[in-house]
């Protein structure tokens, strides 16, 4: 073969190896049209994230109402609302997975971002027998033993592909805040933005504040759920220990098409 047909070939090759991951891609990524006329099936997938045994006997041990603050979280906030859907979403607990998923990278180029996406859904489709008719958004829970600071990595959650990756610790006292970044990163999978300042993680004047008409305005005695913590004084906020503590505020009802969605008649 000459030279320069062989070059050719390969570029060619090249080409279409690119062509078909950003065909793969698109084709894994399609985002769902959530319309609030049906509950949002969210399925929790439970993962051994650190492979030590305590971990794999709570993750054993877990059971699906272990996550029953997060429907009555959106029963509670979607009443709120008036919106005529309850539950707006049904939690469903799938069975343990023993493998982690693909490391996010730091910082990453587009071509990694995109790299990364193709490897985390061919995860996605390995690890989840579960069929996509079955579950409308997928939060997969990295657990670790408490204390191993892996488990305080950024939890994320991607809008297309409807995919949540949160990162927790394995024990029943971390359980209702696992729950609340699950939520989060829900939100994010449904069309929500983040409601704090990425430099020092301060919730958002007004958006991210739970009240921000109060007067005073602080304490503020709850989180929205977007703002991530409950500010109590200007220089001093807190993680919110539970879903009890954090509320969906207007805007990210507006985000997540609440105030769009079909609505319940109001209280006489
Ligand atoms: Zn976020």
């Amino acid at each position: 073969m000459k030279r320069g047909s062989l070059f050719g070939w390969l570029r060619v090759s090249l080409l279409l190896v690119l062509l078909a991951i950003l065909a793969l891609y698109a084709l894994l990524s399609s985002p769902r049209n959530v319309d609030w006329d049906t509950a949002v099936r969210v399925r929790i997938l439970p993962i051994n994230a650190d492979q030590l045994p305590q971990t794999g006997a709570y993750l054993a041990a877990l059971q699906v109402s272990d996550f029953h603050d997060i429907e009555a979280f959106f029963i509670r906030e979607g009443h709120k609302y008036r919106l005529a859907l309850s539950p707006p979403v049904e939690v469903a607990l799938a069975p343990a997975i023993d493998t982690p998923p693909p490391e996010v990278p730091d910082e990453p180029s587009i071509l990694q971002s995109l790299w990364w996406a193709v490897k985390m859904r061919f995860w996605v489709w390995q690890h989840d027998s579960w069929s996509s008719e079955e579950a409308d958004v997928r939060i997969f829970m990295s657990f670790y033993a408490p204390g191993n600071p892996l488990g305080l990595q950024h939890s994320l959650g991607l809008q297309k592909g409807m995919i949540g990756l949160v990162n927790g610790y394995a024990s029943a006292s971390h359980q209702s805040f696992n729950n609340f970044v699950a939520v989060h990163e829900l939100l994010h999978t449904l069309g929500a933005s983040d409601k704090y300042d990425m430099r020092t993680g301060k919730p958002l004047w007004p958006d991210g504040f739970a009240d921000p008409v109060k007067s005073p305005l602080f304490p503020q005695q709850r989180a929205e759920v977007m703002g991530g913590r409950v500010q109590v004084t200007p220089g001093w906020s807190l993680l919110p220990p539970s879903l009890d503590h954090a509320v969906i505020g207007s805007a990210t009802a507006i985000e997540i098409g609440w105030l769009s969605a079909r609505r319940a008649p109001a209280d006489p």
